[in-house]
């Protein structure tokens, strides 16, 4: 699926043109992307501090290259979240957007229900399990991690 024609000029190889591309945005649309390619991960996250971002139980997120995400409309706002982490979000709508880690510098996370076709990128596990709300509900079909899943 490609955006509508003349949004943007990114020149795509033929090798690209052939790889998922996938597009979202936040809630007033003020901001706009388009991720190229497959996504490394995909997970939903239970932990504290995306509860607070969010204001949800869990959050999905996927995971990919810098290069592989263009931001066709707005700049998010960063904000800082530890002395590692970097968040942003619209600052019209609140919509969190993104999340990296300075450990990872060529990776960025976004989240997955900002996705046009959420659907796409279903998640393969959960994980912070140790920090999730009593009452949320939990996919038991997933790989499950307390914490990070190490292997990431
Ligand atoms: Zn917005
Ligand atoms: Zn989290």
């Amino acid at each position: 699926m490609i955006g509508p024609p003349g949004l943007d000029t990114v020149q795509t190889t033929p090798e690209a043109m052939s790889e998922p591309v996938l597009q979202g945005g936040c809630l007033c649309g003020a901001i706009r992307y388009r991720f190229l390619g497959a996504a490394s991960s995909s997970s939903t996250c239970f932990c504290k501090s995306c509860r607070r971002a969010s204001g949800a139980p869990a959050v999905s997120w996927f995971v990919g290259k810098l290069t592989q995400l263009t931001w066709l409309a707005g700049q998010p706002t960063p904000y800082r979240s530890s002395e590692l982490v970097i968040r942003t979000f619209c600052n019209t709508c609140g919509t969190p957007l993104s999340y990296q880690h300075r450990a990872r510098p060529d990776d960025i996370e976004l989240t997955t229900a900002t996705l046009d076709q959420p659907e796409a990128m279903p998640p393969s596990e959960e994980i912070w399990l140790s920090h999730k709300v009593a009452w949320a509900v939990s996919d038991s079909r997933l790989r499950h991690f307390s914490e990070e899943n190490p292997g990431d």
